[in-house]
């Protein structure tokens, strides 16, 4: 699957078998999956769902929406202080198939999945103290 470095955006492909073996960006060398939330979309969002280990954490998103824009920084927060969970962004404009296979209906919406499968969701920007609250419990 093709991942795009969060920190340099320059394309990776990153074989199934070697998704959880923490793979480097081949450009700058950085960690591809931890730290950084991923972008994913319509691609590369099933693939990686199936292939993690790890919990992941979706932030739906679109680059018009305000709430969406004040939220970022408080996920991009529990990114790094959360290695241990995948964290991805979905821009729902360029991901119209999965926003719609996911019924998506407002931004931003977060969800959680365990094993491919969905295990809590919530719609609207949380504060940061709320919204690491609800991923502990969600993970429990
Ligand atoms: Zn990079």
């Amino acid at each position: 699957m093709i991942i795009s470095c969060p920190h340099c955006r320059a394309k990776n492909r990153v074989k199934a078998e070697r998704f959880n073996d923490e793979p480097a960006c081949g450009s700058c060398g950085k960690t591809l999956l931890a730290g950084k939330p991923v972008a994913l979309g319509d691609g590369s969002f099933d693939e990686v769902l199936a292939a993690s280990r790890r919990p992941v954490v979706v932030d739906f998103w679109a680059a018009w929406c305000g709430p969406c824009r004040g939220f970022a920084p408080v996920f991009e927060q529990a990114a790094a202080r959360h290695p241990e969970w995948l964290f991805a962004k979905v821009d729902t404009d360029a991901s119209p198939q999965l926003s719609q296979q996911l019924s998506i209906r407002s931004i931003p919406t977060l969800a959680v999945f365990r094993d491919g499968k969905v295990v809590d969701r919530v719609s609207g920007a949380l504060p940061a103290a709320q919204f690491e609250q609800w991923l502990a419990a969600a993970l429990r």
